[in-house]
């Protein structure tokens, strides 16, 4: 995976431009993949839950958990079920949102802002919970994106084991070929629970990761996305 934007940790919820560098040159030209293996939707939904349940009782047991319990009884297939219907059902292309563009029929051809978006994923690494916001801004190339489909795109993308670097570029570069234009930024602030709640244990500090494209490349641009999100 190529990235070249920029991963800053910032204490509290507050951007400003000099955080930002100037990223015009070297852009990256490759679509930052999931890892997939090419055979990862032969089996349909139901064999992965129902052989993710086998393994995930065999990892309950090994850590010496009574299965019999009642409480515990259900968690293998309720995990499984819960991994591929939801917290991971962004992998499969079947689940990608339909999107419909409409007219930009007010002739709006200012930023719009997008900004608060509830984002949970997974970190690929450790498995748990990434908990964060999603920040956007397009302008329009003609066509305009109904706003739930913002949300929409970012859920689909969170909803797979990933890193905050790929993710943010996956949706600008879904929204740059959906929108048809270049001129889209994202931006993630987001904590990891692998930081917070394990490891350091560090429980104040959040992950900012930005792709900025197009006319967001200039900082003047850059300031005002920045102006939205600081502002109440
Ligand atoms: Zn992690």
């Amino acid at each position: 995976m190529k990235y070249n934007g920029i991963t800053l940790k910032v204490a509290q919820n507050s951007f400003s431009i000099e955080e930002v560098e100037d990223q015009s040159d070297d852009r990256f030209e490759v679509i930052p993949e999931t890892p997939l293996r090419e055979d990862a939707f032969d089996i349909t939904d139901e064999e992965k839950i129902n052989a993710i349940s086998g393994y995930f009782k065999e990892i309950m047991q090994t850590l010496g958990l009574d299965l019999e319990d009642d409480s515990l009884k259900g968690t293998p297939n309720r995990v499984a079920r819960m991994f591929v219907k939801e917290i991971f059902s962004g992998l499969n292309p079947k689940n990608k949102p339909i999107i419909s563009l409409f007219d930009n029929k007010y002739k709006y051809n200012q930023m719009l802002v997008e900004k608060n978006i509830a984002l949970y994923s997974n970190c690929e690494h450790h498995f748990v919970p990434i908990i964060g916001k999603a920040h956007i801004a397009y302008i329009s190339s003609g066509k305009v994106i109904g706003l739930s489909k913002i949300n929409r795109i970012v859920q689909y993308y969170a909803q797979r084991p990933q890193v905050q670097e790929r993710l943010t570029l996956q949706i600008a570069n879904e929204l740059k070929s959906i929108l048809h234009t270049e001129d889209v930024a994202v931006l993630i602030d987001a904590s990891h629970l692998c930081v917070s709640s394990r490891g350091v244990k560090d429980t104040d500090s959040s992950t900012v990761t930005a792709e900025y494209c197009g006319v967001f490349l200039e900082a003047e641009r850059r300031r005002e996305f920045l102006k939205y999100l600081n502002s109440k």
